[in-house]
């Protein structure tokens, strides 16, 4: 039996989630059939689900004018795997301090849109991140990527510049950087399939 994995589709990077989530699946040799999400009533069949970058404020408001952000907030109150990436990350958090963005309060921290680059736009970092199948360091891609200034109840899994960088939550994984767009499909697996302290349920 196949996995049915969702990726949040209506905005920003889609397709290389979708490749990242097919390419950590088979490491994990687990079949994936990966679907986008632009409208209510796909979501409740997904054991998987991530929420790409892109921009935060088209995000939120088309996930809750969509009526997905409820069935989000369901896929993880039943313990299901969430991995929101940059603008996911943001609209997953508690709090982005901009009124434009209605959150999901899915991951207990505190962003600040785009204050990680303001000298430097986009960078790439090697990030050393807990919880990986191996010591070698990810090759991080941020851009226009928000800090996480405050973090309650989730744990920090990676930072970088002394500001956490990546964080779980529960079944919950946020990323201030771009996974997606590299070919290490680690942090996939680790968001997917390492759930350990997690209470996601064995996935058939
Ligand atoms: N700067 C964007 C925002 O605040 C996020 C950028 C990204 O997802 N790469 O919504």
């Amino acid at each position: 039996m196949s996995l049915i994995a969702g990726v949040v589709a209506v905005q920003g990077d889609v397709s290389e989630h979708a490749a990242a989530i097919e390419r950590a699946s088979a490491a994990h040799g687990e079949s994936v059939e990966v679907r986008e999400v632009r409208e209510s009533g796909i979501v409740p069949d997904c054991d998987l689900l991530a929420m790409p970058g892109g921009e935060s404020t088209t995000i939120s408001r088309l996930v809750h004018s969509e009526g997905i952000a409820g069935e989000i907030r369901d896929h993880v109150a039943a313990g299901k795997p969430l991995f929101a990436t940059c603008a996911g990350l943001i609209v997953a958090s508690s709090d982005a301090g901009d009124e434009r963005v209605e959150t999901l309060d899915l991951i207990d921290v505190t962003v600040e849109r785009n204050a990680f680059g303001r000298q430097k736009d986009s960078f790439e970092a090697p990030l050393e991140v807990s919880g990986l199948a191996d010591d070698e360091p990810f090759p991080a891609v941020f851009i226009r990527a928000p800090v996480i200034d405050d973090v309650g109840g989730a744990a920090v899994l990676a930072s970088w510049d002394e500001n956490p960088v990546a964080v779980r939550d529960g079944p919950v994984v946020g990323t201030s950087f771009h996974p997606e767009l590299t070919t290490d499909e680690r942090i996939h697996e680790l968001a997917f399939f390492e759930t350990e302290g997690a209470s996601v349920p064995e996935l058939e």
